[in-house]
């Protein structure tokens, strides 16, 4: 695995520099690959970080405790703050799939039969976990660290 680390970071300097605009958060992208390439079991940290800062912070920014409103609140953050095109594509009440398109963390990278969009994921667990008061566990199905074209997160309420 710290090979394969090694090779996505190396790959994405290369398209850094082989064209400066062409990438989405280089710095972004690189402190996620670096964390991952220098220890294990990062990943459920930056889960719990994600899910922490959105369920305490950015959820209260969202006045409405309705679920679609709210849903949509969560899409616009994710354009907004440039992590990438969310959007609600499934819902059954207690089951929720998002689709992520030009994710930051992981659109166009090498994939290495992984999936490493965590923090997206927990940024997703946490808004709903404040807006429904049910305990929701996200995993991500689809990523780009698995040779995906866009992330796929389904959001499982308790
Ligand atoms: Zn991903």
């Amino acid at each position: 695995m710290e090979e394969a680390w090694k090779r996505t970071i190396d790959y994405e300097l290369d398209m850094f520099f082989k064209d400066k605009k062409s990438r989405g958060d280089i710095s972004k992208r690189l402190m996620v690959y670096s964390l991952e390439w220098l220890s294990v079991g990062y990943f459920s940290a930056l889960y719990m970080a994600g899910k922490k800062f959105s369920k305490n912070s950015l959820s209260v920014k969202c006045s409405s405790d309705e679920v679609e409103a709210a849903n949509r609140f969560l899409e616009d953050f994710f354009r907004d703050s440039g992590i990438g095109r969310l959007k609600l594509i499934g819902e059954s009440g207690t089951r929720y799939v998002y689709r992520l398109e030009g994710c930051s963390t992981c659109s166009n990278m090498l994939p290495l039969d992984r999936q490493i969009c965590y923090f997206e994921a927990g940024i997703i667990a946490g808004f709903l976990e404040s807006k429904l008061k049910r305990r929701v566990v996200v995993r991500e199905t689809l990523c780009g660290g698995l040779g995906d074209d866009y992330c796929e997160f389904v959001a499982r309420v308790r």
